[in-house]
């Protein structure tokens, strides 16, 4: 090497820089308004800069100059937040644009076929396909005879263990749990899942909320067991549970038994075990309308497509369970205790998750999630813990350090709203556009994309 190589080498390198803008490659989002998920006051007149699908920066306009060659966009009177995460999700292959469209962009799906679900998984994952990322349950872990037939259902301590480790193998994200799973077979479950380090959330029949709680559930799906861990004598509930449909009608009138104070006390108790609640206030307040006919032509219906029985089927729902008129009123007496539920156990300082339960009867998936924010507001959560409950709290309830917050280092998944829902909740569903992945996505080109 001549002694002249290295001086060449830098002035080679001098050249290189000096062709490549250093903002190339670097999207720069001017002037909103930001919420960034951490449930801070949103700030006005923020720039984030985002590179590689990654946030680069987050700063106030006047604090920071815009690389030279990044792409500029002006967002100014729009509002930043980041990417929704809807924390209780049956996903469906048909779904994966809908939710992209309605600004949700990540999934903790609760159940899915093993093959189907665990392939969906890695299609949305390695964006082969345009979705949201999803975590999964993959198939649900229930008692036996199961609930639903592509579930698994355990009736000895050591299948319940087998169960979890068939789960591990396979790359589930966490366990899922069903209503017939009774105490002694939670207990080798919960043991088993410890080991492997599983997260393990908790659809509850024959075991009260505080008890799976105090077990070392993660999470509590749907509020379920609150009824029976606030009731003196819960026996009959349990019972009710044998049958998947008579144990949900039984609990969900429940709801209306209870007294204030034993919710209270309920929820105070719940808190202080630091389990996480996924209210899926949606699912019970459709569930307390299912009768109402003009619920299946509202305009969101217009996402899904014909065929998708799952959202579209209530007229078989109403013919398995055969509920009558006096059982939806007896559920939309209960609504008002299941808000009360949900504003002692944040303001006890319990961690909530917004959950849709789409794609069930009438949940239509990304759409959804939007109505849980607005029940989760009229329960009593101001504008700004609804948005962290769909960010922040359903991230670390996935145990995703890099998801629901819009800080340097995260995932550059946000949505753009042409309002600000930290003054009106509804602000969420007017979206100018998505990114994900730092990927700008238009929701009217998804849906003219998407099959009918
Ligand atoms: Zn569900």
């Amino acid at each position: 090497m001549t002694p002249h190589a290295p001086r060449i080498a830098l002035a080679v390198v001098l050249l290189l820089c000096a062709c490549k803008p250093p903002g190339e490659g670097v999207i720069a989002l001017e002037g909103g308004t930001l919420i960034d998920g951490s449930g801070t006051a949103p700030a006005a007149d923020a720039l984030v800069l985002v590179e590689q699908g990654h946030i680069r920066a987050v700063t106030h306009m006047s604090e920071a100059d815009v690389p030279r060659g990044a792409q500029v966009v002006n967002v100014a009177g729009k509002t930043i937040i980041p990417g929704l995460i809807d924390a209780h999700a049956h996903v469906e292959r048909w779904a994966a644009g809908r939710y992209i469209a309605w600004g949700v962009t990540t999934v903790r799906d609760m159940h899915s076929r093993a093959d189907s679900g665990f392939a969906l998984r890695n299609d949305l994952n390695l964006a082969a396909i345009l979705g949201p990322r999803m975590f999964t349950a993959g198939p649900l872990i229930d008692g036996a005879p199961p609930t639903y037939k592509d579930a698994t259902g355990v009736a000895v301590g050591a299948e319940a263990r087998k169960a979890v480790d068939q789960r591990a193998v396979a790359g589930a994200d966490y366990i899922a749990i069903y209503t017939r799973i009774t105490p002694a077979l939670l207990r080798p479950l919960m043991d088993e899942a410890g080991t492997l380090r599983l997260a393990v959330a908790a659809h509850l029949g024959k075991i009260d909320a505080l008890a799976a709680a105090r077990a070392g559930v993660a999470s509590i799906e749907h509020m379920s067991g609150v009824v029976e861990a606030a009731s003196p004598n819960p026996a009959s509930y349990y019972r009710a549970h044998d049958r998947f449909l008579a144990g949900w009608t039984m609990e969900e009138t429940g709801w209306g038994r209870l007294d204030s104070g034993a919710i209270a006390r309920t929820a105070r108790a719940l808190a202080r075990s630091r389990v996480a609640i996924v209210p899926t206030l949606v699912q019970h307040e459709m569930l307390s309308r299912l009768n109402d006919p003009t619920l299946l032509t509202r305009p969101t219906m217009a996402d899904v497509p014909r065929w998708a029985a799952s959202v579209r089927d209530v007229a078989g729902l109403l013919k398995r369970s055969g509920w009558r008129p006096a059982d939806f009123a007896a559920f939309r007496r209960g609504r008002a205790r299941q808000d009360q539920f949900v504003r002692e156990f944040k303001r006890a300082g319990g961690l909530i998750a917004a959950g849709s339960d789409a794609a069930s009867p009438l949940l239509v998936p990304g759409a959804a999630l939007h109505d849980e924010l607005e029940l989760l507001v009229s329960a009593g959560l101001t504008p700004l813990e609804a948005i962290g409950a769909a960010t922040r709290q359903a991230a670390q309830l996935l145990r995703a350090d890099s998801l629901g917050l819009l800080a340097p280092g995260k995932v550059a998944d946000l949505v753009v709203l042409n309002g600000n829902p930290a003054t009106d909740i509804a602000a969420t569903r007017d979206i100018a556009w998505v990114m994900t992945r730092g990927r700008i996505v238009y929701p009217d080109s998804v849906r003219r994309g998407w099959p009918k």
